[in-house]
């Protein structure tokens, strides 16, 4: 890796910037003026539709999902990795670029290049921070390889997508959605709140009842509801603003997206098109799916987001309610909030508010290029709909 990353107001270094071609960041960006259509049309051969399309992109089916042998170390059951390992061992791709840990931090991700379905392993599980995954691109090119999957986040995706091309490559990719990614410096200080031992601490997930799970080297296990969480001893710039403003959380342009919001304590499958559905039927009875659920309304729960946010004019968004009544929302949270599908959908539309609230005060002039129509769609029903010089 020859370059380094772009001084760039808004970058989350996919690894472009320090490819044999830096230039490319301005035909590949996501965070300049991303044109969701014309790539939708491109990877499924039509652009989102109505209904759930507009809040998921596009897809052919959704599913709640888990291994039927979960893998070990997983940040779920590990369908991304397995469904990695099936190319492989088939010999559909020659080679598939992803993240492991970074041998000095593991909470660090290190873009690698594997070859041996038996390697998938050690790429199983979640770090927090940004990887140059598409600067391996370049070693993919020096191998003459022709074949080759991709698991990524979705700036990289979109990315990768902007330039596929070009590239001369088969590309598959398996994309997980993503939220609130941030340094790895800093997620290390978010674990330095939740216990003493920080390094101790071996998996973090956001899970979709409204809680935090930890576990530890030495096999405990424990959870902290979202509101206890320890969110205003953090820095307002915690999250980055790229994260803030990213307009893409469930991977729209993947071949299949794995993620968990809409599965319910599962997993969540979009296959959105021929390919993710060949890479799923692979891994036959290895994978049991079931029709995803909904229940619940998101409403009320969106517009309190979106009225703290405003709130926190830029700082993070702090629920306003005293400690003792704290408890009692958290033991309601996962009984009556949106759940399974309706969970997804306001995640979505709280990220859409996000995006144009934080653009809006930090960058306006950034609005007009940057916020796609779909994101315009999924906040109107909060009131926010584009002024005129944010129109594109
Ligand atoms: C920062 C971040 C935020 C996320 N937020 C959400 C969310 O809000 N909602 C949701 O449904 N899902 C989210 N995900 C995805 C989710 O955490 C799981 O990765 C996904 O459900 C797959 O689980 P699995 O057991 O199939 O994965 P595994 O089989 O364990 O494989 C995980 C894969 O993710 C890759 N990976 C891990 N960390 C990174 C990273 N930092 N950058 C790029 N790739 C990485 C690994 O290399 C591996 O290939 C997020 C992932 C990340 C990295
Ligand atoms: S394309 Fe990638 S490396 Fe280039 S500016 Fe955008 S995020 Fe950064
Ligand atoms: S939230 Fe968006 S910008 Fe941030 S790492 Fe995830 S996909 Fe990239």
């Amino acid at each position: 890796m020859k370059h380094d990353p772009p001084a760039r107001a808004l970058c989350t270094d996919c690894g472009v910037s320090r490819s044999a071609d830096p230039g490319a960041c301005g035909r590949a960006c996501q965070f300049i003026k991303p044109d969701y259509p014309r790539l939708e049309e491109a990877v499924h051969g039509r652009a989102r539709a109505d209904g759930d399309e507009t809040f998921f992109g596009p897809f052919q089916a959704m599913y709640r999902a888990r291994m039927a042998r979960p893998k070990v170390g997983a940040q779920w059951t590990g369908i991304t990795t397995s469904l990695a390992a099936r190319l492989l061992e088939d010999n559909v791709v020659e080679a598939v670029l992803t993240v492991v840990s970074d041998a000095g931090d593991r909470w660090k991700p290190k873009p690698v290049v594997i070859t041996d379905p038996m390697d998938m392993a050690k790429a199983r599980g979640m770090r927090m921070g940004y990887a140059p995954l598409l600067a391996l691109l370049d070693e993919v090119r020096a191998r003459n390889m022709e074949r080759i999957a991709v698991i990524g986040i979705p700036c990289q995706i979109y990315a990768l997508r902007s330039l596929e091309a070009e590239l001369g490559l088969e590309v598959l990719v398996i994309g997980t959605p993503c939220s609130d990614n941030t340094t790895t410096e800093n997620f290390h200080k978010f674990l330095a709140l939740l216990d003493k031992d920080p390094h101790t601490i071996s998996y973090l997930e956001f899970r979709a009842d409204y809680r935090v799970e930890l576990r530890y080297d030495d096999g405990r296990t424990c959870t902290i509801p979202f509101l206890s969480l320890p969110i205003s001893d953090l820095p307002s710039d915690f999250f980055p603003l790229t994260c803030r403003t990213c307009v893409d959380y469930t991977n729209a342009l993947a071949d299949i997206t794995v993620g968990y919001m809409g599965g319910e304590g599962d997993q969540w499958l979009i296959v959105r098109n021929g390919r993710g559905a060949r890479m799923l039927a692979a891994m036959g009875d290895e994978i049991i799916l079931s029709e995803p659920g909904s229940k619940g309304k998101r409403m009320g729960a969106v517009k309190g987001f979106v009225a703290n946010t405003e709130r926190a004019a830029g700082g993070l968004p702090l629920r306003r309610m005293p400690d003792w009544v704290r408890p009692i929302v958290s033991f309601l949270q996962p009984r009556i909030g949106p759940r399974g599908l309706e969970f997804a959908r306001a995640r979505v539309e709280m990220k859409a508010a996000e995006t144009i609230l934080h653009l809006r005060r930090a960058m306006p002039a950034k609005v007009k290029n940057m916020v796609p129509d779909h994101v315009w769609k999924i906040a109107e029903p909060y009131d926010l709909t584009p002024k005129d010089d944010e129109r594109r």
